[in-house]
């Protein structure tokens, strides 16, 4: 897994990495294989740096049923995490669900999981996200987390939003900041101190910081918005047959020609009717011969169009042939 072996305690059914991450001894986790996300930076400044785990939520609209045997402060600090992870500029959508059986993830107290007893020095864990492109399905709170003790001061509500903010990383596939040798997330600075998901730092965490947001918004993109008609222009038919769209893409568009004629993206491929597109980009329209299928007079005209805005643009195609 890249971490150290000291950082791995054996809790008999499964692994507990790094203090807080749980993984199973009956489900595979494999190696990173992104081999992108680690180029050009040397193991010794990525250090502190945005870290996803083995395996991506491929999923964006994420279900969350809290254990209503959760007192209300954790309840509460609960739908805080979530509207704070909501709250990012991202693709996904966490909601909050009433049953568990339609829940993606639980969010409950170890000591609710018959299954779990975390250490009285561990404030929370959290299950991965596995080979299914799901979240992990758990994050477990330990109301017993002794604070005070640990951290020198009361608990106050955010440190309780903050750790939950955290686990929920985990289970939808953010790694430790701090961990040394999983896959590194592009764009996120070589140390990140400020870093929600740093390890082992219960206590201090607070918020995410804007390179979490950055990692956030790399594992779950918002689309690329569809152009408005107003943006994109279909040039007059140059000689040739040749035409230009412009606009600042991406932006996939539709092309439909008129009666007989054909239409080339200028790369290669078959002739058709229709066209999907990128902006900017450069497509040849060709007319029927006299007398063919098709031949309308030495005239035939192509649409430009948007699938969620119609047409765009028309122009008329000459040809004299
Ligand atoms: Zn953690």
């Amino acid at each position: 897994m890249g971490v150290n072996k000291n950082d791995i305690q054996d809790k008999g059914a499964y692994y507990l990495v790094q203090g807080d991450m749980v993984f199973d001894k009956n489900k595979e986790y494999s190696s990173p294989t992104d081999s992108n996300l680690s180029k050009g930076v040397s193991s010794k400044a990525s250090i502190l740096k945005q870290r996803r785990t083995a395996f991506s939520v491929t999923i964006n609209n994420i279900n969350i049923f809290l254990n209503p045997g959760m007192n209300t402060n954790w309840l509460n600090a609960s739908r805080s995490a979530i509207a704070r992870w909501n709250a990012v500029n991202s693709n996904l959508n966490l909601t909050e669900v009433f049953s568990a059986a339609s829940a993606h993830i639980q969010i409950m107290y170890d000591t609710q999981d018959p299954n779990q007893a975390l250490a009285a020095n561990v404030f929370g864990a959290a299950l991965p996200p596995t080979l299914n492109g799901l979240p992990g399905t758990i994050t477990w709170i330990n109301p017993d987390f002794s604070f005070p003790i640990i951290c020198g001061q009361a608990i106050t509500q955010n440190n309780r939003i903050a750790n939950v903010q955290h686990e929920l990383g985990h289970n939808l596939g953010l790694h430790h900041t701090n961990a040394i040798g999983e896959p590194l997330i592009p764009n996120t600075p070589s140390t990140d101190p400020g870093s929600l998901m740093n390890g082992g730092q219960a206590c201090t965490i607070s918020d995410f910081s804007n390179n979490d947001e950055r990692a956030i918004q790399f594992l779950f993109p918002i689309p690329i918005p569809v152009l408005t008609p107003s943006s994109m222009t279909l040039n007059t038919q140059q000689p040739g047959g040749l035409f230009t769209v412009t606009g600042t893409g991406p932006v996939t568009v539709t092309l439909s020609g008129g009666a007989g004629i054909f239409l080339h993206d200028g790369i290669g491929g078959s002739f058709l009717t229709t066209l999907n597109l990128t902006a900017p980009t450069t497509f040849s329209a060709y007319g029927p011969s006299i007398g063919s299928p098709g031949y309308n007079g030495g005239i035939s005209y192509v649409t430009l169009s948007n699938p969620t805005s119609g047409i765009i643009s028309s122009s008329t195609v000459y040809h004299s042939n």
